[in-house]
């Protein structure tokens, strides 16, 4: 299949260890084939005649690369990916075996459900939830060490077919997409041989590597991902001399293994580079389709982590690993395209007379203004809080930019109808030899949490570790209901076969109205600026700080309503996605608070306890020697009243901790104002002793070495 700028698909192009492309055709009849191909790139319905035979073909296939044994491979609410192993040799009564894998095995599994998060949709007595298998994304044969596996992509849903995954929906989201957008391009008449419009994803994965020595060392990178607490370094980025600069040669290593290892997989990564903060990094790969992205995006996470470990390394996904620090994200790049290849975000050379493209981006943005709260909702973790909190990430308040060009076009369309698109013009390099670049006119705006960029918008604030399915079956959601309006409105208002001039002068009213009505979530400028943030009130933008302020927002009657309507989820489906994040959030912290007193307890306070025996001896000698012992005794004062003072926060914190709420959603309130502070508080003392006790009495490794060393 083309993708949106006419590349073939990496998957293909890659794939030697994917049921796909020229595997697929080697190892099926050709009828099966074209009848398996079509699911995939155009979405008919799989025929369940052929499943057998692509069984048979793929077994063969995977057991020529030395695989024993196949997996459903899923996605539970869990927020990570979920195997169990079936081996293809089935033992038989007389003491030999055969090599079994039928359709009925590809198309259905039934794992024990009962240990993955339901919300509550599945009770334990009725334990059983099935995987089904997703043709469209190809199955892989995954390397564990020197086992390969054949891992087929499925859905996993209860008996009842509620979905408990977070592809389901998501698959669910796509097809409510193209729905919608096709009627808009029927009225364009630029639906000609298309028969879906899918979404489409590239993924900017950033990530720190930490020598294993240091983790091992520090139970909070163990237990939480994050250090839970460490006195700044004297350096962190303000020389920004990591972001872009030479790889170090052990990184280069390790990237060098998962990109080996992923383009086995048909993870068609491209760039790789240095980040922002010390020794963090970024990898970012071709865009796909979206649920075909986010399985890759899902074995990316996988690679890395296992991968770091061959090289002395432990890589940290999580969002906010140190503080202080810029934290990692997930730069989700997200478009609208045809399944022929036509990128429906595209402006091509004369933004203003392509009147396709602005009704595609005001449904975008009128879609984002309408439920900017959903969006931060989807994006809410424990862990994505510290990050969007600071001023190096996105803020919480979601607002799109859009650019000098684009906002110049949407003014005049409020006025009336566009004369001239702003050209990007030329850029002076201040250097003869070098050539003059045309301006690229969607600039750059790196504070803006929903950016276009060109020919796509960029999501920024989706959290480091974080499964992509739920942010991007969000917003394909809530775009969907915009497209859906769009095309009520255009129908009704150019009704069947109308010349180019209706068509024209109707989709102008509709876009002058849908400027007037939603501009207020573009914005174009500083997203740090404590001025945006009053200004945005003033606009009535959602301020969602934390997780606990934005979940509620998706248990809303509005958005049940919308997820209902367009088919995604449930009321019980949807209630269900915010109780398992609410709890995630409330024993994400939990475990943090915990690992933070037993760290204070076991190697902080009996450090500071030592610190303070060294310096009463230095008084007592001091004292006996004659000698003036004012300086060393206000020291010990110091570390005496630190001390003391984080003995008693230590209570405090195992005090809220301790706390029983009702429900999930009073849990997060109190976890937001009682834990989290309290715990900031203890780490506040702790890290102040931090900067005084000495290396050889200091217990944990510290900022300077972990951010520091190469
Ligand atoms: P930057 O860091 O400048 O934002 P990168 O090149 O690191 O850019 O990442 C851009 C990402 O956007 C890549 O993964 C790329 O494949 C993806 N992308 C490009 N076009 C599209 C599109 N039409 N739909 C989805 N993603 C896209
Ligand atoms: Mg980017």
């Amino acid at each position: 299949m083309k993708n949106s700028n006419g590349g073939t698909v990496a998957s293909e192009a890659f794939g030697c260890r994917t049921f796909s492309g020229a595997v697929m055709r080697n190892y099926l009849p050709e009828d099966v084939y074209r009848k398996l191909k079509l699911t995939m790139e155009r979405g008919t319905p799989l025929d369940p005649a052929i499943a057998g035979t692509v069984a048979a073909g793929m077994k063969k296939w995977a057991m020529e690369h030395g695989a024993t044994h196949y997996t459903h491979w899923f996605q539970p609410l869990t927020g990570s990916t979920a195997e169990k192993h079936d081996a293809f040799l089935t033992p038989t009564t007389d003491g030999g075996a055969i090599e079994r894998f039928s359709g009925d095995q590809l198309v259905q599994g039934e794992p024990d459900a009962s240990s993955f998060p339901s919300g509550g949709i599945r009770e334990t007595f009725e334990a059983r939830g099935y995987t089904a298998w997703d043709a469209t994304s190809p199955a892989f044969i995954f390397r564990t060490g020197d086992t390969p596996t054949l891992c087929i992509p499925t859905a996993f849903v209860s008996w009842t077919g509620e979905a408990l995954d977070h592809k389901t929906p998501l698959l669910r989201s796509i097809q409510a997409v193209s729905q919608h957008a096709l009627r808009i391009l029927r009225v364009f008449g630029t639906h000609v041989g298309v028969s879906q419009v899918i979404t489409t994803i590239g993924c900017e994965q950033e990530y720190f590597l930490v020598d294993r020595a240091f983790y091992d060392r520090r139970e909070d990178l163990r237990l939480c991902g994050r250090t839970l607490l460490g006195a700044p370094a004297a350096k962190g980025h303000q020389l920004d001399d990591h972001y872009f600069g030479a790889i170090p040669e052990r990184a280069m290593a390790f990237m060098s293994e998962v990109e080996q290892r992923a383009y086995e997989l048909g993870v068609p990564l491209k760039t790789r580079h240095n980040e922002v903060a010390p020794n963090q990094f970024e990898f970012a790969p071709v865009f796909e389709n979206a649920n075909v992205a986010t399985d890759h995006q899902m074995q990316i996470m996988q690679l890395l982590r296992t991968a770091a470990e061959h090289h002395g390394l432990v890589c940290l996904l999580h969002e906010k690993p140190f503080a202080g620090i810029n934290g990692s994200g997930k730069h989700n790049n997200w478009s609208i395209a045809t399944d022929t290849g036509v990128n429906l975000l595209d402006p091509r050379e004369e933004a203003h007379t392509n009147m396709q493209f602005l009704v595609f981006l005001l449904a975008v943005v009128r879609a984002v203004d309408l439920h900017a709260d959903l969006l931060r909702a989807a994006v809410a973790s424990a862990g994505n809080d510290h990050r969007l909190g600071a001023n190096e990430a996105p803020p919480a308040i979601i607002s799109i930019y859009l650019g000098d060009m684009l906002s110049d076009i949407l003014a005049q369309l409020e006025k009336g109808a566009p004369r001239a698109t702003k050209k990007g013009g030329q850029l002076h390099l201040g250097a003869h030899t070098l050539p003059q670049l045309p301006r690229h006119s969607g600039d750059r705006n790196r504070t803006s949490p929903f950016a276009f960029t060109g020919n796509k918008f960029e999501f920024r604030a989706v959290g480091s570790s974080q499964n992509i399915a739920w942010p991007n079956t969000v917003l394909n959601t809530i775009v969907a209901e915009s497209l859906d309006h769009i095309a009520t409105q255009l129908e009704k208002r150019v009704g069947r076969s109308a010349g180019p001039a209706r068509l024209e002068s109707a989709v102008k009213g509709l876009l002058r109205e849908l400027v007037r009505q939603h501009k207020r979530i573009v914005f174009d400028g500083d997203n740090y600026s404590a001025e945006w943030h009053a200004e945005a009130a003033r606009r009535g933008l959602p301020i969602l700080k934390t997780t606990a302020d934005a979940l509620p927002a998706l248990a809303a009657k509005s958005a049940v309503a919308l997820f209902e309507k367009y088919g995604v989820l449930t009321r019980r489906e949807l209630h269900a996605r915010v109780d398992v994040n609410l709890e995630k959030y409330n024993r994400t912290v939990g475990i943090e608070a915990r690992a933070l007193v037993s760290m204070l307890k076991r190697e902080v306070l009996p450090a500071a306890l030592r610190f303070q025996t060294e310096l009463g001896h230095s008084v007592g000698a001091l004292q006996a020697a004659n000698v003036d012992a004012r300086e060393t005794k206000a020291q010990l004062e110091y570390v005496v009243d630190l001390t003391g003072r984080l003995h008693r926060q230590i209570e405090v914190v195992e005090h809220a901790e301790a706390h029983k709420a009702d429900s999930p959603k009073t849990h997060a309130e109190h976890v937001r104002d009682r834990l989290l502070p309290a715990m900031a508080e203890a780490r506040a003392l702790s890290d102040a002793l931090e900067q005084i006790i000495p290396d050889d009495l200091w217990p944990l490794p510290r900022y300077a070495e972990m951010l520091f060393t190469r």
